[in-house]
C-alpha cells in the first residue's frame, strides 16, 4: 500500500500536473516512466518519418507501426492512471511494456529499410530499462522473445527483400544482437540479486535497531521499562505538562521483605516475583500508567492525570489487593507479595531529582508506617 501523498496543490499548472500524474508518488513514477516511452516512440517515428520524407522506405508501414506505437501508449497510459497496474503482481508493468516495444521494434526494424540495423540499440536500450524492474524470470523470458523475433524477422525480411536485407549482413546483426542482449540480462541478474540482498540486509538492520533499542529501554527481567527509560519519559511528561498539558504523580514502589523471599525460596522464585509484580502492575494499573523497574525490588510508576481528577493511589490499591491473592511464583505456591508505596504529586518547575527524593521520602515513610500500604508527600 500506498501512502504517500502529495499535499494539495494550488496553482493551475500543479493541478494540471495532478491530473496527468495523480497525486499518488509511486504511480507517478511509473506514469512517468510510461510517458517516457512514448516519447522515444515519438523520437523513433520522426525519425522514420525523415527516412520516409527522404525517400529511403516506403510510408505504408510507418504509418501502421505509428498507429500500434500511439495504442500501446494509450492503453499503457490508462492502465496506470485508472490505477488498475495495481491489480498486476507487477505493477510497473515493466515486463508487458518491454515485450510490446520489442515487437515494436522489430516491426521498425521491418519497414526501415537501408536503415533497419539503427534499430538494434533500441533493442538493447528496452533491455536496459525494463531491468530495473522485472523479474529475473519475465528478463530471461524477454530476452529469448527478443532474440527469437529479430532472428524471424531477419530471416524473413533476408528472403522476401534479400537487396535491403542481405542474409551475410543479417548474420553479422544477429550475432551481434545474440551476444549484447544476453550479456545486458545477465547485468539484469547481477542488479536484481543486489537488490534483493540490499532488501535483506535493511530487514535484518531494521530488526537489529529494533531489538537494541527494546534492550535499551527495558529492562531484561521483567521487561518494563528501565530507569533510562522512565528518566527520559518523565521529561517528555514534564515538557509536556509545562506546554499546558496534564499533570502527572509518581509512585515509588518498593517490595516489603524481599529479601526475606531469597533467603526462604531463592534467587530464582525472587526474580519470578519480580517478574509476577511487574505483570500484575500491568493488569490492574491503567494503559495511560508506565511502569518501570527503578532498580533490585524498587518500581516507579508514573501516573498521568485525567479529568475529572482521581485519586492516584486507586490503581495502587487494586494492584495490592490482586498481589495478596496473586501466586508470585509456581515454586513457592503459598508464597504472597506485598509491596509499599510513596506517591508524590508533580509540582512545576521542579527537578526530576527533587520529585523522586519525594516519593522517596514517602516510600519511608510508608515502610515505617507499617509497609504494605500508602505515603503520600
Ligand atoms: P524492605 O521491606 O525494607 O524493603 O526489605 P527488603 O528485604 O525488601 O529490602 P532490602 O533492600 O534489604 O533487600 C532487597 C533485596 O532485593 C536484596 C536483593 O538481593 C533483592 N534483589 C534485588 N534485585 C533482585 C533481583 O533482580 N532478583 C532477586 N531475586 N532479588 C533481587
Ligand atoms: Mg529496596
Ligand atoms: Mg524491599
Amino acid at each position: 500500500m500506498n501512502t504517500a501523498r502529495i499535499p494539495a496543490a494550488a496553482s493551475t499548472w500543479q493541478r494540471l500536473v495532478r491530473l496527468v500524474l495523480t497525486d499518488d508518488f509511486r504511480q507517478r513514477r511509473r506514469i512517468v516512466m510510461v510517458l517516457m516511452t512514448a516519447v522515444l516512440y515519438m523520437v523513433c517515428l520522426a525519425l522514420l518519418t525523415y527516412g520516409v520524407v527522404f525517400g529511403i522506405f516506403a510510408g505504408q508501414g510507418v504509418i501502421v507501426l505509428g498507429i500500434l506505437c500511439a495504442l500501446t501508449a494509450t492503453v499503457f497510459y490508462a492502465l496506470v492512471r485508472s490505477g488498475l497496474n495495481l491489480r498486476f503482481s507487477e505493477p510497473s508493468l515493466a515486463f508487458p511494456q518491454a515485450m510490446v516495444a520489442q515487437t515494436l521494434v522489430a516491426t521498425a526494424y521491418a519497414v526501415s529499410g537501408p536503415a533497419h540495423a539503427a534499430n538494434l540499440i533500441f533493442l538493447a536500450m528496452v533491455m536496459f530499462f525494463g531491468m530495473f524492474d522485472m523479474r529475473l524470470r519475465n528478463v530471461r523470458i524477454l530476452m529469448f522473445y527478443t532474440i527469437g523475433l529479430i532472428g524471424a524477422v531477419m530471416a524473413w525480411k533476408s528472403h522476401v527483400d534479400p537487396l535491403v536485407y542481405p542474409w551475410v549482413l543479417e548474420l553479422i546483426y544477429f550475432a551481434t544482437a545474440t551476444t549484447a542482449l544476453p550479456a545486458i540480462s545477465s547485468l539484469a541478474v547481477q542488479l536484481t540479486k543486489m537488490r534483493n540482498r540490499l532488501r535483506s540486509q535493511k530487514q535484518e538492520l531494521e530488526a537489529a535497531l529494533a531489538h537494541i533499542r527494546q534492550v535499551a529501554t527495558h529492562d531484561e527481567l521483567t521487561k518494563l521499562a528501565n530507569r533510562r527509560h522512565m528518566i527520559a519519559l518523565l521529561g517528555e511528561h514534564i515538557t509536556r505538562h509545562a506546554r499546558g498539558g496534564p499533570g502527572f504523580s509518581v509512585a515509588l514502589a518498593d517490595i516489603d521483605h524481599f529479601k526475606n523471599v531469597n533467603d526462604t525460596y531463592g534467587h530464582r522464585v525472587g526474580d519470578e516475583a519480580l517478574v509476577a509484580f511487574a505483570a500484575q502492575a500491568r493488569a490492574h494499573l491503567r494503559n495511560t500508567d508506565i511502569i518501570a523497574r527503578w532498580g533490585g525490588e524498587e518500581f516507579l510508576l508514573l501516573l498521568p492525570e485525567a479529568p475529572p481528577p482521581g485519586d492516584p493511589n486507586v490503581g495502587i490499591e487494586r494492584l495490592r489487593a490482586a498481589l495478596a491473592v496473586a501466586e508470585a511464583s509456581a515454586q513457592a505456591p503459598h508464597l504472597r507479595i506485598a509491596f509499599s508505596t510513596g506517591i508524590t504529586r508533580y509540582i512545576d518547575g521542579e527537578q526530576i531529582d527533587d520529585m523522586i527524593e519525594r516519593a522517596d521520602r514517602a516510600l519511608y515513610a510508608a515502610k515505617a508506617g507499617g509497609r504494605n500500604r500508602t505515603a503520600l508527600l
